[in-house]
């Protein structure tokens, strides 16, 4: 990876497409920009409004970000939730990173996609993205061994 200066110090890589994105170097449908978040539709939505809300600097997972760009992440994500809502009329939205290729994670840089939700309109909750049946009679040792992890 090249490291591509284009934002003062914010550090981007040439060969990541929602860095290019963000670059204008690929066109994209923009919805918001300041400089340290950038949000634009998803060219594939889910739903009519689907947003994809990215940190301008690249991370590639979401656990590599530091305070400071989390924070104005999703600050920004409040804001294109409720603008999108109101934009579409929505009754809800749902609002979530997929981090890390196992969890379904296309594109290596960091966003959070905001999908605009109607009653009625056929989709579900987030625990329809995936249902392991996981052992529930030992919660107090899962809830331990994440603990002892933070
Ligand atoms: P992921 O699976 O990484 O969480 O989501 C990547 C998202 O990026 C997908 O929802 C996909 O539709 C969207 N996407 C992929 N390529 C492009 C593109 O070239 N332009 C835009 N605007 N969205 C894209
Ligand atoms: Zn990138």
């Amino acid at each position: 990876m090249y490291p591509l200066k284009l934002y003062g110090d914010i550090v981007m890589t040439e060969d990541c497409l929602f860095c290019k994105i963000i670059s204008g170097k690929i066109p994209s449908n923009r919805v918001y920009e300041d400089d340290a978040v950038f949000a634009f539709l998803d060219i594939y939505p889910a739903s009519e409004g689907h947003t994809l809300v990215t940190p301008i600097k690249h991370f590639s997972n979401f656990t590599d970000m530091n305070s400071e760009d989390v924070a104005s992440l999703f600050e920004v994500a409040r804001k294109i939730t409720a603008a999108v809502e109101k934009a579409f009329s929505a009754e809800g939205s749902n609002i979530g990173i997929n981090n890390g290729e196992a969890a379904g994670q296309e594109v290596p840089h960091v966003h959070v996609h905001v999908i605009p939700r109607k009653k009625g309109d056929g989709g579900r909750g987030i625990k329809s993205i995936v249902w392991t049946e996981p052992d529930t009679n030992n919660l107090e040792e899962i809830a331990e061994k994440i603990r002892r992890a933070l």
